[in-house]
């Protein structure tokens, strides 16, 4: 029989790969990643692996032996380039093809370009791979040890702030350049991003908001700052840029699986086993716009949760398994002494009808709830833990809770 092939370096392919094998597969197993490595994760790039305080082996899910052990080819430094639904093969960087019986594509996402004269200077940076993480994190430590250095982040969502809190930690100075009103304004809305704003102030990060870069500027060839479109200049001795991701659904696209629209997330279309429109191909990861039974609409999610669970979800369903992802979403963050757990889902820019604390910001120790017709869409514990299940049975419950309740939900 042809090979299962699991398209991507992420963590959606690590554990798709890990649940064939445990669910039985013994077949010819095909990891194929445009990367030097075996599947790796990021949430350390941006966190202790950039500050110099993990080893590497923090990236890897499943170490190196253990596709050897388990028979799992890793394919690494090939991209996926062609993928042909009727043959059921797909075509590869190095002009050869790879036929198969199943596949999985988790290509994940691109960062977005920041289309300023001047990204090309060196000293400034996208975050998305690890040789990305070990150019910054070199650079820190460096001017972290000279004990000088200014960082301009340009973008304030969660790599704009992990990298910023990462930078602080080490002692640069640190400007964070957001385009809008609120840093995380989108993903958290204004209180809980005014929560964040709190914690960089705190620690003397300049925030700027409603701010647009209209140039990088260089000496020798060398970032040396940043100009404002409202005429600021800032001083930079390096920049790293976090304006968002684009998800890699060429491939799908011109294979003609179906993408959801725009309007409803983007991505390529799964049902709940996360089979695409052609049963024998699977999506999941960044790309993978997912029907989400609680919520009734479909989503697409990144964060690394979504890969860890998709994965797994997909190598079972590869392997047979009938039954339909239900998963919230799920991710974390940490920053400077706050580490927080989110759960559930808002369309931020819908609206909401509002925040509930429990707990206390001032001593950043609280859990937050999202209320939506009344009901908890989604809650946030910082520097709380272990509460992610109780805040997940009121969601799913869909109980009107009172602004009372939930303020004495952590007792
Ligand atoms: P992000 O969280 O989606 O944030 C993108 C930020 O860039 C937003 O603040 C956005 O502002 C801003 N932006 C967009 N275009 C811009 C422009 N032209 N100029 C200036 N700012 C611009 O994306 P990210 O921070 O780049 O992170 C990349 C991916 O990694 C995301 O999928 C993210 O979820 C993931 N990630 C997750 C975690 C975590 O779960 N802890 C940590 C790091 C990264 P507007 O909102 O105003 O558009």
């Amino acid at each position: 029989m042809d090979p299962y092939v699991l398209v991507g370096g992420g963590l959606t392919t690590a554990r798709a790969a890990e649940a064939l094998r445990a669910g039985g597969y013994d077949g010819e197993l095909v990891v194929v990643t445009a990367e030097p490595h075996h599947p790796y994760e990021r949430p350390p790039l941006s966190k202790d692996y950039l500050r110099g305080e993990a080893e590497r082996d923090v990236a890897f899910p499943l170490d190196e032996a253990w596709y050897g052990e388990h028979a799992v080819t890793v394919r690494a430094n090939e991209a996926v380039v062609g993928l042909n639904l009727a043959r059921h093969h797909l075509t590869l960087s190095d002009g050869g093809t790879l036929t198969f019986a199943k596949a999985l594509l988790a290509p994940g996402s691109t960062p977005r370009a920041l289309d300023v004269p001047g990204a090309d200077l060196a000293g400034v940076h996208y975050l998305r791979t690890i040789e990305d993480s070990d150019r910054i994190s070199s650079t820190l430590l460096e001017a972290s040890l000279e004990g000088v250095g200014r960082l301009v982040v340009i973008g304030d969502g969660w790599i704009g702030l992990e990298v910023a809190a990462s930078a602080r930690s080490l002692g640069l100075g640190v400007t964070v350049v957001g385009r809008g009103s609120h840093p995380l304004g989108r993903a958290l809305g204004s209180e809980m991003s005014d929560f964040y704003a709190g914690i960089h102030a705190e620690h003397e990060v300049h925030l700027l908001r409603n701010a647009s870069v209209m140039r990088i500027l260089g000496a020798d060839g060398r970032v040396t700052g940043i100009d404002l479109t409202d005429g600021r200049h800032i001083g930079a001795d390096v920049v790293v840029i976090g304006v968002g991701v684009a998800p890699n659904v060429g491939l799908a696209e011109a294979a003609g699986l179906d993408l959801r629209a725009a309007s409803q997330g983007g991505g390529v279309v799964v049902d709940g086993t996360l089979a695409t429109s052609h049963p024998d191909v699977f999506a999941g990861g960044d790309v993978a716009s997912v029907p989400s039974p609680h919520y009734g609409r479909p989503l697409r999610v990144e964060h690394w949760a979504i890969a860890q669970e998709t994965g797994a979800h997909a190598g079972r369903a590869m392997l047979g398994a009938p039954d339909q992802y239900d998963k919230l979403p799920y991710f974390y963050s940490d920053q400077y002494d706050v580490g927080m757990e989110y759960t559930g889902w808002v369309d931020v820019e819908a609206g909401y009808d509002d925040v509930v604390i429990s707990g206390d910001t001032g001593s950043h120790e609280f859990v937050a709830f999202w209320r939506v017709d009344g009901q908890v869409a989604a809650g946030m514990a910082v520097n709380v833990w272990e509460q992610m299940e109780r805040v997940e049975e009121l969601i799913r419950s869909r109980r009107k809770v009172s602004t009372a309740d939930l303020e004495g939900f952590v007792g």
